[in-house]
């Protein structure tokens, strides 16, 4: 007799956990400026911080990263279940 496995798809869902929020940074792209946007969750902020600089340097270009954390729920197994797991803490 040989082992057997049932394999099926399971449906999931991703999206940014309830609890965590995206963040923003950005540096300036213009050769030899070093203008940094340190991490904000206020993006608002952060769109007037760039347009800030460019009004005081000409700089009008920057290099943006958004970061939040993902999180990825199997729709199946967790019908049901109102909880959502915990942030995890980073490493
Ligand atoms: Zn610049």
């Amino acid at each position: 007799m040989s082992a057997r496995s049932v394999i099926r798809a399971v449906r999931h869902t991703i999206g940014t956990h309830p609890q965590s929020e995206i963040t923003l940074t950005a540096h300036c792209l213009s050769g030899g400026c070093g203008w940094t946007l340190a991490a904000t969750a206020d993006l608002k902020a952060a769109d007037l911080a760039m347009m800030t600089h460019t009004g005081r340097t000409g700089h009008p270009a920057f290099a943006r990263t958004y970061e939040d954390v993902a999180l990825v729920r199997r729709l199946e197994l967790n019908e049901g279940q109102a909880g959502i797991p915990p942030l995890p803490t980073p490493h």
